[in-house]
């Protein structure tokens, strides 16, 4: 439960507070959620302190950390993928509160957010260490404070997608997939602790050695192994996560099954 909440000044004064064990608070909507395992005691507001605008810059599309998920799903200047992930999760409030920084940081294995800026090749800007892609600061569980998200140009196919037992359930699987000039890109969400790329996989694809659905699919069920959920046994979950995966490739080489 939160006790003390601190304005912060500016993102040098963040950052500082940060260092010092004190908790970063945007939306609140991972922090406030019951299920939560953030310890947030003490927090620093970023509201006011970080950018929440969207701007084209030399080809590229810079997206605020603050900027909330309705933002960006409604945004012109955002490709369809990130639309798409941005407006997946079911609640209109959630969406309506829930910040891009927030959602990398958070980390969850089931965002659907991260697996589209993965396959967008997509980059944070953070305070303390400075630029790096959105798969470095998630692979390496990073902590530091996000001030934008860039998405360089990008031309190419992708495709995102996910399974959901029903409209408001959490996911059983989460995808982005893209192909662009002879690289492929496969993120998976919901299998491990956080989003995965399949990097074999993506090679064996972009190199051609992979083409059948049934190849890809085989390739994928090999490379995961999610344990069981409360209402989902593990192997239900790797069969729907490789069938998934593989259709994605399927659709973004532009051969449908
Ligand atoms: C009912 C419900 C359903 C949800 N469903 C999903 C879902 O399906 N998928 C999903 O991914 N999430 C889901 N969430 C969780 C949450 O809404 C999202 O992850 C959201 O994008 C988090 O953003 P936020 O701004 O609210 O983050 P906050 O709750 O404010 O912060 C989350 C974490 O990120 C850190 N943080 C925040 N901003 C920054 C920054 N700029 N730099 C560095 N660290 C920062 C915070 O310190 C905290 O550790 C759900 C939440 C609820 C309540």
């Amino acid at each position: 439960m939160i006790r003390e909440a601190i304005k912060a000044a500016s993102a040098a004064e963040a950052a500082e507070l940060g260092k010092k064990g004190m908790v970063y608070l945007a939306g609140g909507t991972n922090i406030n959620w019951a299920a939560s395992r953030i310890d947030a005691d003490r927090v620093v507001l970023l509201e006011g302190v970080l950018p929440k605008d969207i701007n084209e810059k030399e080809g590229s599309i810079e997206i605020g950390a603050l900027c909330t998920l309705t933002e960006i799903a409604e945004n012109s200047l955002i490709p369809e993928a990130l639309k798409l992930g941005a407006g997946f999760i079911p609640s209109r409030n959630i969406r309506n509160m829930a910040t891009i920084g927030g959602n990398i940081a958070a980390n969850r294995a089931d965002s659907y957010v991260i697996p589209a800026l993965l396959a967008l090749k997509a980059e944070v800007e953070t305070f303390e260490d400075g630029r790096m892609s959105v798969y470095d600061y998630v692979k390496n569980e990073k902590s530091s404070l996000i001030l934008k998200v860039i998405l360089p140009p990008f031309s190419g196919e992708i495709v995102v997608d996910r399974s959901v037992r029903s409209s408001a359930a959490y996911p059983t699987a989460t995808v982005a997939v893209s192909i662009s000039s002879g690289d492929c890109i496969i993120a998976l969400g919901c299998m491990n602790d956080h989003v995965v790329r399949l990097e074999e996989v993506e090679k064996a694809v972009a190199s051609g050695k992979l083409k059948t659905e049934a190849d890809i699919f085989n390739a994928v069920h090999e490379k995961i192994n999610p344990g069981d959920s409360l209402k989902e046994t593990g192997s239900y979950r790797r069969y729907i996560a490789s069938t998934l995966a593989a259709h994605s490739v399927r659709l973004c080489l532009g051969e449908e099954a």
